[in-house]
């Protein structure tokens, strides 16, 4: 079985959560397998470093920005291995000091993301981690706050892509997701 076969046939959908009509894919039973969680974060760290990201010809990551709350499983342990960087981008309200923001729909209203704005220098190569990418609302709030600081993103890199929705032509740099969902 392919790594990603076998990643994905530890996905679980839960029907009607967090409410009626919306189908929930939990990445967490990875987590609790430590040979699955090491597949998952060979995976991604292989995706990064052994194939040409074109924006990246170095292959050289400066940064890797985990999202609020899950993307805070994944990026510390991708940026350690890549010997880069890790920021959060946290929901307002929550980091210490001078901070960007940037909004972003929800299904029922607006949000908004900080990042720290001594997080990133100008020029830094920056990468987005995500557990799954839907409507791609918080995903381009986080490139832009990585914009406001002057990095330059070079991917998104999700576990899961709900490809119905089509987050990818809303980005500023490509998507890669290890298991697609329509
Ligand atoms: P987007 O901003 O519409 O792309 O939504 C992505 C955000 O919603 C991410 O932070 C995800 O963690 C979260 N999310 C939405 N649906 C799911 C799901 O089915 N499983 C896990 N996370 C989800």
């Amino acid at each position: 079985m392919s790594d990603t076969d076998y990643l994905k046939s530890l996905l679980k959908a839960h029907p009607d959560f967090p409410k009626k009509g919306i189908v929930f894919l939990d990445i967490f039973p990875i987590l609790r397998d430590p040979v699955a969680f090491e597949t998952l974060i060979t995976h991604f760290v292989y995706h990064l470093t052994s194939k040409t990201i074109p924006s990246l010809p170095t292959k050289k990551v400066d940064v890797v920005v985990g999202l609020d709350a899950r993307g805070f499983l994944l990026g510390p342990i991708i940026a350690m291995r890549l010997g880069a960087a890790f920021v959060p981008v946290r929901k307002k309200g929550k980091l210490p000091g001078e901070c960007v923001t940037a909004a972003y729909e929800k299904e029922y209203g607006i949000d908004s993301f900080e990042m720290q704005a001594d997080a990133i220098k100008p020029g830094q190569s920056v990468i987005v981690v995500d557990d799954l990418i839907a409507t791609g609302g918080s995903a381009k709030a986080a490139g832009e706050l990585v914009a406001k600081l002057g990095g330059k993103v070079h991917e998104y890199l999700f576990i899961i892509e709900l490809t119905f929705l089509k987050a990818a032509s809303k980005l500023d740099a490509p998507l890669y997701s290890i298991v697609q969902s329509d």
